[in-house]
């Protein structure tokens, strides 16, 4: 069944950007000249990826593939390619805007901030990133864009929405820019147990997937210490458990030691950010099986365009004293061998560059290969949907991108993906 290899080719050159071709039940071949195994981080030749629709049917050598009888077969020859599953980031904000912060924040409607958030998706799905985190929206608009995908209205990734993220009144996720004769409120603002289990519900109900909270201050709020806790022990488990009643995972921001340590105790699911992680939360991390989303890519961006994006002078200055010490935690947390996620906070920082953070994650003491499990296999099990996502095998989604270039030699390759296919459908492609 040679031939396969020779008839049938798709053409690419019919592929508009963006906009992804009906990929319902028809059969499409891969040929990867190298396929990166993510889990065993093998470099296989010459792969033949299978794909009946969105699924993967199979992998096969070219000797498989000899007693292969099928017609009407879609072809794509990515021989000369690198080709890998799609990446995935835990920790986004598509509906905001990298030059949007501060008290510009204040001037974006929801509606305006959903528009956003559909141009957001496309740059994100064109960088490569085929499913994603939303750890915080305005409203719904999260769950919103994630259905205007799912219905083949815009291009965008497999989108898990958190919703509102649950916050104390005054915390990092409330509103806090105007006195109190003006004041504002967040969505996710919850005071108590109860009224935390209360707003895990409402989430739920109108859509989120994921529960996202603060758990301590943050940099880009105003008026909150970025290491204090957030939340006394009972709401965090009682958010924590109503979530996994409820059947979803949860991610909470938190930057200080005891705001860490009181999260991984209630039994959170990953811990964003994790700047000034101690070594008991390390050990903590690693005796739970809680994962560490540490975005350490982001300060370099907010310390050379915030003022000119209205980020606060306030918050400038607390970034000057999270970013490197974020890095060195990292550090320790990657020698200790906790489990990493692959979070950026893209939306602080462009979007489609989510891609940067793996070359500072091996700057920071990883390995190429570990880099990319972080937003490959890693992040699909923090998701809950390693069944379906993380690697190219039998019954996964047909999520594939494609690099030039070794990404295992030089893990920056990754900023500028060529091929993008999600789902069974092609979105980029730069092979002719
Ligand atoms: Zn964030």
């Amino acid at each position: 069944m040679r031939k396969i290899a020779l008839a049938g080719f798709i053409s690419l050159s019919s592929v508009t950007a963006g906009y992804a071709q009906d990929a319902s039940d028809k059969t499409t071949i891969i040929h990867a000249g190298q396929m990166l195994d993510v889990e065993s981080g093998k470099l296989l030749q010459d792969r033949f990826i299978i794909i009946d629709g969105d699924t993967i049917r199979n992998v096969l050598t070219l000797n498989d593939m000899e007693d292969m009888e099928e017609e009407d077969i879609d072809f794509i020859d990515l021989s000369n390619m690198y080709v890998l599953p799609g990446l995935t980031d835990a920790h986004v904000h598509l509906t905001s805007d990298a030059n949007v912060h501060g008290y510009k924040r204040l001037t974006r409607s929801t509606p305006r901030a959903a528009i956003t958030g559909v141009r957001n998706a496309k740059r994100t799905l064109m960088a490569g990133f085929t499913t994603v985190r939303n750890v915080g929206a305005p409203g719904f608009t999260d769950v919103d864009l994630m259905e205007a995908i799912e219905d083949g209205d815009v291009p965008g990734p497999t989108i898990i929405p958190a919703g509102r993220s649950i916050g104390i009144t005054g915390g990092h996720c409330d509103n806090n820019l105007l006195p109190f004769e003006n004041r504002r409120k967040a969505g996710g603002v919850a005071d108590g147990p109860w009224a935390v289990r209360a707003k895990v519900r409402e989430n739920k109900k109108f859509g989120a997937k994921v529960i996202k909270f603060c758990g301590t201050g943050g940099v880009l709020s105003k008026g909150t210490k970025v290491g204090a806790q957030q939340f006394a022990f009972e709401e965090m488990k009682a958010i924590v458990d109503e979530a996994h009643l409820l059947g979803m995972k949860v991610a909470v921001h938190a930057h200080g030691q005891e705001g860490i340590n009181t999260a991984i105790e209630a039994g959170v699911d990953s811990v964003e950010h994790s700047s000034f992680i101690s070594d008991a939360g390390i050990r903590a991390v690693k005796a739970n099986g809680t994962y560490l989303s540490m975005d350490v890519y982001v300060s370099d961006y907010i310390l050379s365009e915030g003022e000119a994006a209205g980020i606060l002078e306030e918050s400038l200055a607390k970034e000057r004293t999270v970013g490197k010490i974020q890095r060195e935690r990292f550090q320790a947390a990657v020698k200790a061998g906790a489990k990493m996620a692959y979070g950026t906070d893209a939306g602080v920082y462009p979007h489609g560059d989510n891609g940067r953070q793996l070359a500072y994650m091996v700057k920071w003491g990883m390995s190429p290969l570990q880099a990319i499990q972080t937003a490959t296999i890693n992040n699909a099990k923090l998701f809950g949907l390693e069944s379906q996502i993380g690697s190219l095998k039998s019954g996964k989604m047909a999520d594939i991108i494609a690099v030039e270039n070794n990404p295992l030699s030089d893990v920056s390759e990754l900023e500028h993906v060529d091929f993008v296919m999600k789902g069974g459908a092609v979105f980029k492609s730069k092979v002719e």
